[in-house]
């Protein structure tokens, strides 16, 4: 499709770069007119094209060394000489008839000066007057106007490559757009009736147009092949005799075309091309690329048209790539206060996050997302998988020190992430807080992926009798992919702004909802305080009229024993059991209320000792009942109170013992890993060992299992079970949140009960 001769020559051909100079001096010029170097300031003929004869009727040897005047005569060649020393840029094209057998040949006269030489090109013209100026106005104003309503690029495009199609004639006309890197793609597409494939959404490398090319597109917005068959001219002589080089024709509007890029075009059908360039702020924007297939001679006057509406077209792209960017910025903008909203009105950030997901991919445009929070994460959309996610947020964690970082492509920072490049090649990461692993992943997938290609390639690829491939679009497209293989699409600055200013405002939201936290934590703790002050006190007032109680019961069986009946020995026998039941429960409360006011003394402390001391007491207390007591693996040294730590054990043991009424008992007391998470012992990530006291007893109906760690809360009638205060769990579960840890129970009736819990170690400061 479109390319110039380096084209074809660097990208498919694997010419060496030098060959890059012929895109300037190929040495030949296209047939459609006559070609001529003149030496300033008679205008004497140094170099002339080879078809004279054809066009002129007079042959370049009759020609060659003579002065202008003996082609143009007098008159035109002295006009010609004023023009070579005025502007002659507004000019083009100068009108000139030659007298020839008899006969009047019209031409457009094109002049330049290119590299000190003079160059003179005569176009033939079937017009009798130059084009005026409401011809030309006239030529152009549709679609000049056309192009000026539009208001996105999308539609600036697509209008653009219909009005060229309506002022060109061409069967096809393409509107092709330069990524950053230099790559294209199709963007608009607009064709006669004839024609039924469309190029649409074709891709194509960068290097199919080097730079040189590009360059030359900046001097000569216009190049024009009429018919690709036709067979180059050559000059005479092949090197001008004043400079002793090629004929430099980077500004002629006849410079020959290579021989590569007419192949290409003879690939694809081609006959008739014309392209035009676009430029936004000094830099080449795309191409406007026109295809016709039979042979399409374009007027001077038609080249200037377009290269007019070309830069009409320019102008507006500026300030339609602005809207555009605009239009984007306030779509994004809606997401991110969607968001924002939804996250006020969550219990969480996580949940507030997850709730506006499509929002939350919205915001960057990106196609999946991953929340990470204390190092427990949610994926949304298309992203690796969950272990995958983890591993490269631990890869964050270690590499990445701003609070903003994207790349789009992530294998060349991550090697790894050549495993989920469909997913992932692409990636932008919100660092929120590191202290509390809070991140915020975007992801993209590899560009290819997004891709398709129009119309059947296999339709582009040409064999030749040798069984070689030929220069084919098909090719363009694969060499292209090469391009892009493991990156996304770009982040754009719009989205990365989008991006940072989320993160403000998240971070502002967090802040202030931190704020609200430590207020109620504050008052939390103060009324903890006020309330283990009061159960203390109260207990411990009780206590004493309850001794009161209990001697006085005491005294009366003791004094009284002769008066009493039977039934009322045993009624003041109850009053005792009572008191003394009630002294317990008493008794509990203080030492509960105790544990909250306790300072806690952490020490590294053997957990094996600990358990196993743990194990004894309880055996020398149970000695009837045989249990198997199980530990699969040492347990760690941990830095823990080591006496609450065996209240607590021993809790949890005792009771794996007391609601056990299986004939072989078993308790088992373990650790386990919790860097993976588990779900199905509801165990969630942590960074710190999650230990459990396993037994094979009686189990816990799942509607109870919330109410067993609420104070003097038993399960079963007083005396059941070897009775209890029903406080155990309740110290237990105090113990565990003084050591900043949880504790949970997983069970199901008659299979047995887990009690998990941690203990996480001290923050290390
Ligand atoms: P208690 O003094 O009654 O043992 P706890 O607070 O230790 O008080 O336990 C509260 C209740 O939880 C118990 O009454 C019992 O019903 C239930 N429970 C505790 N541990 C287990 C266990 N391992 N298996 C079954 N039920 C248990």
């Amino acid at each position: 499709m479109i390319q110039t001769p380096a084209i074809a020559s660097s990208a498919v051909n694997g010419l060496p770069s030098t060959e890059e100079e012929s895109i300037r001096i190929p040495g030949f010029i296209k047939p459609y007119g006559v070609l001529l170097a003149l030496e300033e300031p008679q205008l004497e003929i140094l170099q002339i094209s080879h078809n004279t004869q054809e066009i002129l009727g007079i042959p370049p040897e009759q020609l060659l060394n003579q002065p202008l005047e003996k082609l143009l005569g007098t008159r035109q060649a002295s006009e010609l000489k004023k023009s070579f020393g005025g502007d002659f840029n507004s000019i083009n094209p100068l009108r000139i008839s030659i007298k020839q057998s008899g006969k009047t040949l019209l031409f457009d006269g094109i002049i330049h000066r290119y590299d000190g030489v003079a160059i003179l090109e005569l176009l033939p013209t079937k017009s009798k007057s130059p084009s005026t100026f409401f011809n030309f106005y006239h030529s152009v104003k549709t679609a000049t106007d056309r192009i000026q309503e539009t208001t996105t690029t999308v539609e600036l495009c697509e209008a653009a490559a219909q009005e060229f199609l309506n002022l060109t004639k061409f069967d096809r006309v393409m509107v092709y757009k330069f990524d950053p890197e230099g790559a294209g793609t199709v963007v608009a597409e607009a064709k006669g009736e004839s024609v039924k494939d469309s190029y649409l959404g074709l891709y194509y490398p960068a290097t199919d147009i080097p730079n040189e090319a590009r360059q030359l597109f900046f001097l000569n917005k216009v190049r024009v092949i009429p018919d690709v068959n036709d067979p180059p001219v050559a000059l005479v002589p092949a090197h001008h005799p004043k400079t002793h080089k090629p004929l430099d024709l980077s500004l002629a509007n006849l410079r020959g075309v290579s021989p590569f890029h007419i192949e290409y075009l003879q690939n694809m059908g081609v006959v008739g091309s014309l392209v035009i360039a676009l430029t936004k702020r000094n830099a080449l924007w795309g191409l406007i690329s026109c295809h016709h297939y039979s042979p399409k001679p374009v007027s001077y006057e038609l080249q200037t048209a377009c290269e007019f509406v070309g830069q009409v077209m320019s102008l507006e792209l500026v300030s339609e790539e602005e809207n555009d960017d605009l239009d984007y910025k306030i779509e994004l903008n809606t997401a991110q206060s969607r968001l924002l909203e939804s996250i006020a009105m969550a219990q969480t950030l996580r949940e507030g996050l997850i709730q506006a997901c499509p929002s939350l991919l919205e915001l960057v445009s990106a196609q999946g997302c991953a929340i990470c929070i204390n190092g427990d994460i949610t994926v949304m959309g298309a992203t690796p998988h969950l272990d995958d996610v983890r591993d490269l947020v631990q890869w964050l964690e270690r590499e990445v020190q701003d609070n903003m970082f994207f790349t789009d492509c992530l294998s060349s920072h991550y090697p790894v992430a050549e495993q989920f490049k469909d997913v992932a090649s692409g990636l932008l990461v919100l660092t929120l807080s590191k202290i509390q692993k809070q991140y915020l992943l975007w992801f993209r997938p590899e560009v290819i992926q997004t891709v398709s290609w129009a119309g059947n390639p296999e339709d582009s690829y040409q064999v030749d009798e040798t069984g070689v491939r030929k220069l084919c679009p098909r090719q363009s497209f694969e060499l292209w992919k090469e391009t892009v293989q493991l990156k996304s699409h770009p982040w754009r600055t719009v989205e990365l702004e989008a991006a940072q200013e989320f993160r403000s405002a998240l971070v502002g939201l967090i802040l202030r909802q931190v704020d609200e936290l430590t207020k109620m934590n504050l008052e939390l703790a103060r009324s903890n305080t006020e309330l283990d002050a009061f159960a203390y006190i109260s207990s411990h007032d009780l206590k004493e009229p309850l001794r009161g109680i209990h001697n006085y019961a005491n005294f009366l069986m003791e004094d009284y024993r002769d008066v009493l009946d039977e039934a009322g020995v045993a009624k003041l026998q109850t009053l005792v059991r009572l008191t003394q039941r009630m002294e317990n429960l008493i008794n509990s409360l203080l030492h509960y209320s105790r544990l909250g006011r306790a300072e806690l003394s952490r020490k590294p402390t053997d957990l094996n000792e600990l358990v196993q001391q743990a194990i004894a007491t309880l055996k020398m207390s149970q000695s009837r009942a045989s249990v198997d007591f199980r530990l699969p693996r040492p347990l760690p040294t941990l830095e823990c109170d080591r006496t609450q730590v065996t209240e607590l054990f021993t809790n949890l043991i005792s009771n794996a013992i007391k609601y056990n009424d299986n004939p072989e008992k078993w308790v088992e007391i373990g650790f386990i890993e919790s860097k993976i998470g588990n779900k199905n012992a509801k165990i969630p990530y942590s960074p710190y060992p999650t230990f459990y006291v396993r037994d094979n007893g009686i189990g816990i109906p799942e509607q109870h299992q919330g109410k067993i760690f609420q104070i003097f809360r038993r399960l079963h009638a007083q005396d059941d079970y070897g009775g209890g205060s029903g406080a155990g769990l309740t110290i237990a579960k105090k113990i565990v949140e003084h050591h900043g840890g949880e504790i949970w129970v997983s069970s199901q009736p008659a299979e047995g009960s887990t009690f998990y819990f941690t203990l996480p170690e001290q923050e290390k400061a």
